[in-house]
């Protein structure tokens, strides 16, 4: 079972997974983007760590809508309101259990991917966040690992796209030959959800 501490610890995980790579995802947004992907994220995420300190969640579902609040409230591109969006609604799938199973945990991830895609009106394929975290909820019912593997192999696949949806998809038939930085965020979520499973 999974319980606060270990929501706590993924937050923390992803939180310094973007400190590593946010010059990576701002260098990614840079020729199909506004070059702001890293540092949207780091800002975001550091309210993250600071509001779990603060006000110290008590269950798995506090942990994450708490999150995606602030990822709402502070990030001003596109992907502050998408990742708070998947944070939040997970969490609020997830109840005010005190410890939730890993099959709820895949389920509640399902309902958040969902409701990114609604609010977007990104569909599969159309380079975004997507082609990452709908193959990463999709083998999550195996195991973390395999859901941290398939998020990764989702990003690395939205390079030959054409971008349908955001800013990238100004560009038309340019944004083809480079990779998502939402979705190579994605799967930076999807890995650090597996290092806190320690997998
Ligand atoms: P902005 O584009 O506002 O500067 P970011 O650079 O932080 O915001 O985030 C860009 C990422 O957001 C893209 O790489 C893409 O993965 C994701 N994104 C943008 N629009 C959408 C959308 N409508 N649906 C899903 N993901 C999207
Ligand atoms: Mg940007
Ligand atoms: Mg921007």
């Amino acid at each position: 079972m999974l319980d606060a501490d270990f929501f706590r610890r993924w937050m923390t995980a992803a939180a310094a997974a973007v400190d590593r790579e946010a010059e990576r995802l701002t260098a990614l947004d840079s020729p199909i983007g506004d070059a702001d992907h890293g540092t949207n994220m780091l800002r975001g995420f550091r309210a993250v760590t600071a509001a779990l300190e603060k006000e110290d969640p008590a269950t798995p579902g506090a942990v994450l809508t708490l999150s995606g609040r602030q990822l709402i409230s502070t990030v001003g591109g596109a992907s502050g309101p998408l990742y708070g969006t998947l944070l939040r609604r997970t969490g609020k799938a997830l109840g005010d259990a005190a410890e939730v199973s890993e099959e709820e945990l895949a389920a509640a991830l399902r309902t958040g991917v969902e409701a990114v895609a609604t609010l977007g009106g990104a569909a599969p394929g159309d380079k975004t966040m997507l082609d990452a975290l709908i193959p990463a909820v999709d083998a999550l019912a195996e195991s973390f690992a395999a859901a941290c593997e398939a998020a990764e192999k989702g990003a690395v696949a939205t390079t030959p796209l054409l971008a349908r949806k955001g800013r990238a998809s100004y560009l038309g038939e340019r944004s083809i030959g480079h990779q998502d930085p939402g979705a190579t965020s994605s799967a930076l979520l999807f890995a650090t959800l597996a290092e806190a499973a320690g997998e």
